[in-house]
């Protein structure tokens, strides 16, 4: 049995190992470093970041061959339930603290994904009683053929990635494909793309009004559970809803009350999503890196006030408009840096002060200028890292160090 691999980044890589262990004779191919490929392999298996118009992908289609995706390959190899996490934003911190919860409640749990574990590299290792809870890219979900799991999120679907699909609806139909592969969806009552789908098999949370889960002030409610968010060590309004996605997702998994109360209370989140990083002279430094589109960056300025912002990335023909009434509420200046900082400039200038720096040091600095004590001093880019880093953990690596440079040069001072 021959199999072609395509894309022989993390993903691939798993598969192309994964699939050697079944047996079969494997053929990598990568764009990098083009070979003559078969003419008609049993199997093709492509990588999430393969567009699906990619013409190799496209000859082995019009030959008849199957060709799936790396999630769908490994998911062949799975066993238990499985929790499939996608959204625009929130993923990663979703699917982190439900897997979290369950290792809390000894539970034999597995996390990957788009998480950065490739699916295929843990697949083999699931049992019957185990609980695999993975986050799903758009690009990943579009490669499913029999993919089935348990219980599905769509924590939101906001305009990303349109340098990739078509338009908005595109994307969003690849979000909600997920929804006809799951026995239960969790979804947001307060994202008007997501009300009202599921069938009967949806359960909806909301900030805003009654629903599964909701809040009641600043009580997470659901049926006779209550949950004070200031007891919860994760701030800000987003995740609020990551809380009462991954509750609705751990009762339907049977995970006891106190357990989910104790393993909430014990996940401190993942670095650079509103990460708090130090204060310096009464300035509080925020590292949400990870911020790469509109929705983030709005989650992010809703959870503080008294705002100097750092933002501005690759340009992926985004539009900031939508932001302007609580840029003009909370924003008191803008630092902007990238590829967009013309546009931040543009967008927001006749509101705010916009400076443009031209590195994450000198934008820091500028920052801790700009702010006085009491104020907060907010890296949520808004945009994609790869105009100036390599990833938006560097971005967020070369802030921290940033403020720790400030703190030595002011602190106390
Ligand atoms: P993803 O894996 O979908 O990129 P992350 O958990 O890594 O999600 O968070 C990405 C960015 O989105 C961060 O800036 C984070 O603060 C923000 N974020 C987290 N949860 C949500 C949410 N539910 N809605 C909107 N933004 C969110």
């Amino acid at each position: 049995m021959k199999a072609v691999v395509i894309g022989m980044g993390k993903s691939g890589t798993a598969a192309a190992s994964l699939l050697k262990r079944k047996g079969y004779e494997v053929v990598p191919y990568d764009d990098r470093k083009p070979i003559p490929l078969p003419e008609k392999p049993s199997l093709v298996v492509k990588s999430p970041g393969v567009p699906p118009h990619h013409p190799v992908v496209q000859k082995f289609k019009r030959a008849g061959v199957p060709v799936i995706g790396e999630v769908e390959l490994a998911y062949r190899f799975c066993r238990g339930r499985i929790v499939a996490v996608t959204g625009t934003n929130g993923k990663s911190t979703t699917t982190a603290l439900i897997h979290h919860v369950l290792l809390t409640g000894g539970y034999r749990a597995f996390i990957g994904g788009n998480f950065g574990i490739p699916f295929s590299s843990f697949a083999e290792e699931t049992e019957e009683g185990s609980i695999t809870v993975l986050e799903l890219s758009s690009f990943q979900i579009e490669d499913l053929v029999d993919f089935r799991c348990e219980v599905s999120v769509v924590l939101n679907v906001t305009p990303d990635h349109l340098n990739r699909y078509p338009s908005f609806s595109d994307y969003a139909s690849a979000k909600l494909e997920l929804l006809q592969r799951s026995k239960l969806c969790v979804l947001n009552l307060d994202d008007p793309l997501l009300r009202g789908k599921g069938g009967g098999r949806a359960l909806f949370f909301s900030r805003k009004g009654k629903a599964d889960a909701f809040l009641d002030g600043d009580r997470i409610v659901c049926g006779g559970f209550i949950l004070p968010l200031r007891e919860l060590p994760l701030k800000g309004v987003h995740n609020a809803e990551n809380y009462m996605a991954s509750l609705l997702v751990l009762k339907r998994l049977g995970v006891p009350d106190d357990v989910i109360v104790q393993g909430f209370k014990t996940f401190t989140g993942l670095p650079h999503r509103t990460e708090f990083v130090a204060t310096v002279n009464g300035i509080t430094f925020i590292n949400d890196s990870k911020s790469t589109n509109v929705d983030s960056l709005r989650k992010a300025l809703e959870s503080f006030n008294r705002i100097v912002l750092i933002a501005g990335g690759s340009d992926k023909g985004l539009d900031f408009s939508p932001l302007r009434s609580l840029v003009k509420d909370r924003v008191k200046a803008i630092v902007a840096i990238g590829e967009t900082a013309s546009l931040f400039k543009s967008t927001f200038g006749d509101l705010v002060e916009v400076v443009i720096e031209k590195d994450i040091y000198s934008a820091t600095r500028r920052a801790y200028a700009l702010a006085e004590k009491g104020d907060v001093v907010l890296l949520s880019p808004g945009c994609a890292s790869f105009d100036m880093f390599k990833s938006f953990e560097e971005r967020g690596e070369r802030f921290k160090e940033a403020v720790a440079l400030l703190e030595e040069t002011f602190a106390g001072s």
